[in-house]
């Protein structure tokens, strides 16, 4: 019972939107109140001494809530999980990767979602201190902040078939 207490659970708003992912345990206690409608379940139930209750997988809020766009920490994990560790240069998919500022630090680059790429090492070398125009470098994309869609994708690892309709994703073969 416990393990299904800890099961993350999708929160949208009325617009259907994804908004958070909440432990079980907050999703049961709301989906016992009026504020939200329970829209998919786990096939895992919850007992107490007076009833089993499926776990919510999916929750929907009744009421449109207006929400500070959440801002995900730049960090260095973030912008390699962000750009997938695949390097932003070559594609080359290593776990060895490093962290590019596309305009270097001492050309005025800043820390930035939009300045920061995931780089394996060879392409960093390369690239070095020198602009991208000097050295005839591409990026394979630009860099954009993520968003709050993000976070929830990367929780969807450990997570549930059940919400990719809800995150715009398709169900993997
Ligand atoms: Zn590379």
């Amino acid at each position: 019972m416990s393990n299904n207490l800890n099961k993350k659970v999708l929160l949208l708003n009325q617009s259907y939107q994804p908004l958070m992912t909440v432990e079980a345990k907050r999703a049961i206690i709301l989906s016992f109140t009026d504020k939200v409608e329970v829209l998919e379940r786990y096939s895992e139930q919850v007992h107490s001494v007076s009833l089993s209750i499926y776990v919510p997988s999916v929750l929907r809020l009744k009421e449109y809530v207006r929400f500070n766009k959440k801002r995900i920490p730049l960090s260095r994990k973030n912008i390699l999980q962000r750009d997938n560790y695949i390097c932003q240069y070559c594609k080359a998919k290593d776990k060895l990767m490093t962290i590019d500022h596309i305009i270097p630090k001492h050309k005025g680059g800043v820390d930035s979602w939009e300045n920061l790429v995931a780089a394996c090492i060879p392409c960093n070398t390369t690239k070095g201190n020198k602009l991208l125009k000097d050295i005839n470098m591409q990026l394979i994309k630009k860099p954009k902040i993520p968003s709050v869609l993000f976070n929830i994708q990367n929780e969807l690892s450990i997570s549930q078939s059940s919400w990719k309709p809800y995150l715009f994703m398709k169900e993997k073969n």
